[in-house]
């Protein structure tokens, strides 16, 4: 999608400090971070959040959830002591790009309820 932010990030049209590549996903660090480790997992096709996953989508999400994820977390040292996964979705759900993207958090104690 032209105008979309992570799809110009995935594209390589607008710089991040990448973590991770792949054929279908980039992962890159958060501008923002709400952690010490703090890393947005997306994918390279434009879908706007996780309710709008298609059938066609299937082996992608599998892709980050058994593949991606596990190696990140490896990577970023934060297996053992554990970590958050969070997909905020639409207006409610707190997400403000439209382009599905899974924050990784950790590197500290995390909190529950979130905000
Ligand atoms: P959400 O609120 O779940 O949609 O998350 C969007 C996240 O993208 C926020 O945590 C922002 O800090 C982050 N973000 C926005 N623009 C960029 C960018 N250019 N590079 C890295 N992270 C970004
Ligand atoms: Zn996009």
């Amino acid at each position: 999608m032209t105008d979309c932010i992570f799809c110009k990030i995935a594209a390589g049209e607008i710089p991040s400090q990448l973590v991770y590549e792949d054929q279908s996903v980039v992962a890159f660090k958060d501008l923002s971070p709400k952690a010490p480790v703090h890393v947005l997992i997306v994918p390279k096709k434009h879908i706007k959040n996780i309710a709008q996953f298609q059938d066609e989508d299937k082996d992608l999400a599998a892709h980050i959830f058994v593949d991606v994820v596990p190696k990140l977390v490896d990577k970023l040292g934060v297996a053992d002591n554990g970590f958050r996964i969070v997909i905020n979705t639409g207006n409610n759900g707190g997400q403000t790009v439209p382009h599905l993207h899974v924050h990784l958090l950790g590197g500290r104690k995390m909190t529950w309820p979130p905000g």
